[in-house]
């Protein structure tokens, strides 16, 4: 996974040129991990819209909690959002999106038909934070591959516009605009799913997180995978890391299993899982 390193300078250049590249189009795909809706956006893009419309795609759905999902769904209905979970990289309701930008700007297209354009365009451009499937989306709308060469912030190439479904035409470059990563609990759950480099904080630390998280949360999984019972489950999350330490074979290397509780996880040996949902942090201890 490339990863990016988010120094201030670079946060500029990537906010003036989405930016920019904003200004060229009709509606904007925002697009985040649905394992992590909220924490997969960028704090600042909703200003940097201004007024723009927006989609927001809950990608890689194949890998997050279907209940949880579907939570986020109406939530995003409720405030008038519209919104859609797709899977990009098995190319799974991606069909929704030509019409879904063209229901949005009805009007839009209806004022441009009565001045004489005969079928206008909706113009439209990916965003999102590094490794959410901007480009795999932009793929396979456009039905051809891409070379995203551009696709680290600050790259510019001569940009241009890819025909997709019905009259929707893409923008060949994603705008790339970097996490949240100043929130301690954020920065983990980015972390686990390995959306940004776990450097940032040990893996040790990460994995801790994690595992509290799956014990309040998808205990049943952990019981699966481990071969836990309800004690060991019970377990707070240090003891269980320790004694899953040992009953996996690590002996003390405490390490080596935070690493193979990530890899788990990210896998998706502990099954499909959301890190948060709407409106609440509910069931996290901290
Ligand atoms: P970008 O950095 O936002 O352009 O992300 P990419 O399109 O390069 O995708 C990042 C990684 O996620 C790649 O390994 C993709 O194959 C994978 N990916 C993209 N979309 C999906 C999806 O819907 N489901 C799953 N499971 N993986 C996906």
């Amino acid at each position: 996974m490339a990863q990016i390193h988010w120094f201030p300078g670079h946060m500029q250049k990537a906010r003036r040129e989405v930016a920019e590249k904003i200004k060229q189009v009709d509606i904007v795909l925002e697009v985040v991990d649905a394992r992590l809706p909220e924490s997969s956006r960028n704090p600042m893009l909703l200003e940097m819209l201004s007024q723009k419309p927006r989609i927001s795609i809950l990608n890689k759905a194949d890998l997050a909690d279907k209940r949880r999902t579907k939570l986020w769904l109406d939530a995003y209905e409720k405030d008038d959002q519209s919104a859609i979970a797709i899977d990009a990289q098995h190319a799974r309701q991606l069909k929704q999106i030509p019409q879904m930008a063209e229901k949005i700007l009805a009007e839009k297209i209806a004022r441009k038909k009565a001045r004489g354009i005969r079928n206008p365009h909706v113009r439209a451009m990916c965003i999102g934070i590094p490794n959410v499937g901007k480009s795999t989306i932009l793929n396979r709308l456009v039905k051809k591959n891409v070379a995203v060469t551009g696709n680290r912030p600050g790259v510019t190439k001569n940009q241009q516009w890819l025909k997709a479904e019905g009259n929707l035409e893409l923008l060949d470059t994603p705008g790339i605009l970097w996490p949240k990563f100043d929130d301690q609990i954020i920065g983990k759950r980015l972390a686990l799913t390995g959306a940004i480099a776990e450097s940032v904080f040990t893996d040790d630390d990460v994995a801790l997180w994690g595992l509290e998280y799956f014990q309040a949360n998808y205990a049943q999984a952990l019981a699966k995978l481990y071969k836990l019972n309800a004690d060991e489950l019970a377990l707070p999350a240090h003891e269980l890391m320790t004694h899953l330490t040992d009953k996996l074979g690590f002996g003390e290397e405490y390490d080596r299993m935070a690493e193979r509780f990530i890899n788990d996880v990210r896998k998706g040996e502990l099954g499909t899982y959301t890190l948060e949902v709407p409106g609440d942090k509910i069931a996290e201890r901290d």
